[in-house]
């Protein structure tokens, strides 16, 4: 039998992953034995030898091995099995039971890679498709398990896989999409939330389709619109434009740079019987200094942008763009008007976003007189996007509900 693969690693990742750290870095890894290939089971060894678990091996990664199992019995316990990964996989979605059972949607993410403990699997389910992202080393390892393990929860047709994101280049792996298990995708894929219905375009929407990492957002939209000018920055496919119409604002404006994506968000208005209102092509920054020039004010202003910072690298610069965004959004704020404003750069913190748009505030007001904003609720990644406490990376999506006086 061929000799366990196994690293040994530096004083400061053995710190780090007795803590349940799941990520050992590059320069985490002082020794490997038996030429682990990617996605292989390492186990994973103190600096005095002792056994602290399991983890993928991923040679083309900066992150070179994440944990699948922290041990406690000098690994005597068995390395990850098949049987292990499904149990996993099960489990995730098990937790999201309740979620997907009490009535109001039929669409959640299902397994949230390491914070469900199944390191690179994103697993997104809208009603009987789940569409999935295998974005490691690890996650393709498994690829076959994975894809069963999916397919075999109840109630599934389909698995789809999307797995297109960039960040499985950084793992050595290339692009993949198709269908994994069962029938086609539906053309008319809908994710049903809160009474209303919404198109899930499974083969070239963003991620897998639809923003479920937006669901409090979305109720926090449905209980600031009513009788509000509503500008949607960022729509995408007009998921707040629809809630803003269907729950009585006065107007609504959307901007978007996708043509696509505004298309969509007609077909939605048209599903849910709501006139989407004015729909913007264009670049954001661009669209509202325009609507700036024209003094244009609205009392909802939803901005939500892209991930504007990838890596710590480019928060310096990110910073600029978030602070340039609320600003715009600030000076088009009517007196009493409320803002949600958000980052879904994991890289920048709430600490962090609070003081750019605190920054953008003071500079909005005419003649140097800022606007005083006031931070009236906070939103955050849904429940269905858990973030371990040993494992604060998981958080990525913040946001501030903020009242113009
Ligand atoms: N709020 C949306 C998700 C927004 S995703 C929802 O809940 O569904 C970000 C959107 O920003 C994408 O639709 C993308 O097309 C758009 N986008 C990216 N850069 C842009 C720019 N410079 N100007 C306008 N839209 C842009």
């Amino acid at each position: 039998m061929a000799r366990t693969a196994a690293i040994t690693l530096a004083p400061a990742a053995v710190r780090s992953v007795r803590r349940h750290h799941p990520w050992v870095f590059s320069g985490g890894v002082a020794g490997v034995e038996g030429d682990p290939g990617p996605g292989d089971t390492v186990l994973v060894r103190g600096d005095d030898g002792a056994a602290l678990g399991w983890a993928a091996y991923s040679p083309a990664s900066r992150i070179r091995a994440r944990m699948w199992k922290f041990t406690t019995n000098e690994g005597s316990d068995a390395p990850v099995t098949a049987e292990f990964v499904r149990d996993r996989v099960l489990a995730a979605a098990e937790r999201r039971a309740g979620l997907l059972e009490d009535g109001s949607t039929d669409s959640a993410r299902l397994v949230f890679s390491e914070a469900d403990g199944v390191p690179g699997l994103i697993a997104d389910r809208y009603g009987d498709t789940v569409v999935c992202q295998l974005t490691t080393a690890g996650a393709e390892a498994w690829r076959e398990v994975l894809a069963d393990a999916l397919a075999a929860l109840p109630g599934v047709q389909c698995v789809f896989e999307r797995s297109d994101a960039d960040v499985r280049s950084r793992e050595g792996l290339a692009a993949r999409s198709g269908l994994l298990r069962g029938r086609s995708p539906s053309p008319e894929l809908l994710a049903h939330e809160a009474g209303l219905r919404f198109a899930v375009d499974v083969q070239s929407g963003h991620k897998t389709g639809f923003y479920l990492d937006q669901r409090d957002g979305r109720a926090a939209v449905a209980s600031w619109a009513a009788g509000r000018r509503v500008l949607n920055v960022f729509s995408y496919t007009g998921a707040f434009t629809v809630i803003a119409a269907a729950r009585g604002a006065a107007t609504v404006t959307s901007i978007d740079s996708s043509g696509p994506a505004l298309a969509v968000a007609v077909r939605n208005g048209a599903l849910n019987g709501v006139d989407v209102g004015e729909l913007i092509e264009g670049d954001a920054f661009t669209v509202l200094r325009g609507l700036r020039d024209r003094a244009r004010q609205y009392d909802l202003i939803l901005l939500d942008p892209p991930k504007l910072a990838a890596s710590e690298a480019q928060v310096a610069k990110a910073t600029r763009a978030y602070k340039d965004l609320n600003l715009l959004a600030a000076k088009l704020l009517a007196p009493g008007g409320v803002l949600l404003t958000w980052s879904c750069s994991g890289a920048m913190t709430m600490d962090l976003f609070q003081k750019v748009v605190a920054g953008a505030a003071l500079d909005a007001g005419r003649d140097g007189a800022g606007r005083e904003l006031r931070i009236i609720g906070r939103l955050h990644q849904p429940v269905d996007h858990p973030v371990p406490l040993n494992f604060p990376e998981a958080e990525y999506l913040k946001g501030l509900i903020l009242q113009a006086p």
